[in-house]
């Protein structure tokens, strides 16, 4: 029973009563017979000797006795007053505090049950209503998540199907003998397993990244010659593409203190974008700037651009503008999400930015510029 906290309030708060009461009973005896006060003492005296001048001394031995008695029986009233008021108003208090936390221990085990939409009333008193509102916020967040769950395991079902119907197409075709057994046959299959791989390889880089499971080699280097190293391996995608590449601000250099593999990774993926989405003939200019304690990268492009709403959404995994499109064109739509993380572990920040759709866009990532450009 004492395991109980509603016993344990009860059980304190009559031991208070009982205590208060026991040493005011005491007080009371230890009052009364040694320290009656003299102007009493001299009344009750003066009234004896009034009504009987020789049973005086007896009669003012009575009258104190009477006087003690009633004393003490008012206390005793008073004593039982207390402890039946402090029995019902502990027990009140009890309920007031165990009512909220037998509701926060139902519901965090519904919670625990998966059912992340439970929420508890807020009680009044202060600090219960603190602890059912950082209760309420905890419970939002795992509904949150298991929201986000849900949706990346539809999101990665409804990727990997997309291939794996194709392939399933060629090899019921190989096999019913609709498709020769040739390179035509061969390649297209080749160019869906190699998608699926890049899925899995990006879901895999977006995991540990989101797990911040990446370790980053930070040390500072020049920012210009990765922007170049990084053009220069796109450049049969630029040649195919029809399109110019162009860097701004190289003539002042900029040393990061960053990944440089993470951040050659980042600029990749924004430059593959800016190719994928740039009709022939269109010019993609990187911009490298330096503020107080930051360096800037921004990779502009004259291409599709994105229509103002689909902006927020374009670092959410899987988002795509078009969806056919993109697909059609080899995206995962993890590669923003991925690139953001990577630059925010990093210390950086990335934005994008577009007047509108058929009027290019702007991708912007920061990185902390290195203390000491020559260490
Ligand atoms: P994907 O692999 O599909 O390109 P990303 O995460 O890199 O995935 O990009 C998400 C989406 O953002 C793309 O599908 C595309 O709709 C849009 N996007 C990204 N970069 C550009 C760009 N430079 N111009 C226009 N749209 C872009």
């Amino acid at each position: 029973m004492w395991r109980q906290l509603k016993w344990r309030i009860v059980g304190g708060n009559m031991a208070v009563v009982i205590a208060g009461a026991t040493l005011v009973l005491l007080m009371t005896q230890i009052v009364t017979r040694t320290v009656v006060p003299e102007p009493i003492l001299a009344e009750v005296r003066r009234l004896a000797e009034a009504s009987d001048p020789a049973g005086a001394e007896a009669a003012t031995a009575v009258l104190l006795e009477t006087f003690r008695g009633t004393i003490i029986s008012a206390v005793l009233v008073g004593t039982i007053g207390a402890i039946v008021v402090g029995w019902v108003s502990s027990l009140a208090l009890a309920r007031q505090i165990l009512h909220p936390l037998n509701q926060l221990a139902s519901s965090s085990q519904r919670i625990a049950n998966g059912r992340y939409d439970e929420r508890i009333p807020i009680p009044d008193s202060d600090e219960l209503a603190g602890v059912a509102t950082h209760f309420n916020q905890m419970a939002q967040a795992l509904a949150t998540i298991e929201e986000q769950r849900i949706t990346l395991i539809g999101n990665v079902s409804h990727e990997l199907r997309t291939p794996l119907t194709s392939m399933i197409g060629f090899l019921e075709g190989l096999m019913d003998g609709l498709f020769p057994s040739s390179e035509e046959t061969y390649a297209p299959m080749h160019a869906e397993m190699q998608r699926m791989q890049r899925l899995v390889d990006d879901l895999q880089t977006l995991s540990r990244v989101e797990a911040g499971a990446i370790e980053m080699q930070k040390r500072p280097f020049l920012l210009c010659l990765t922007v170049q190293q990084v053009l220069t391996q796109l450049q049969p995608q630029l040649v195919a593409g029809q399109l110019q590449a162009v860097v701004e601000g190289r003539e002042a250099p900029v040393f990061v203190h960053a990944d440089p593999d993470r951040t050659a990774q980042v600029l990749l993926n924004l430059l593959s974008n800016a190719i994928r989405y740039t009709p022939p003939h269109g010019t993609i200019t990187v911009y490298l700037r330096r503020s107080d304690q930051l360096a800037q990268v921004a990779v502009q492009d004259t291409g599709a651009g994105i229509p103002d709403n689909a902006l927020p959404l374009l670092f959410e995994r899987f988002y795509r503008v078009d969806q056919s499109r993109a697909r059609r064109s080899g995206g995962s739509g993890i590669g923003l999400t991925i690139s953001r993380r990577l630059v925010w572990a990093m210390g950086g920040d990335m934005t994008a930015q577009s007047d509108g759709l058929g009027r290019g866009s702007t991708f912007t990532f920061t990185l902390p510029l290195a203390t000491k450009p020559d260490s």
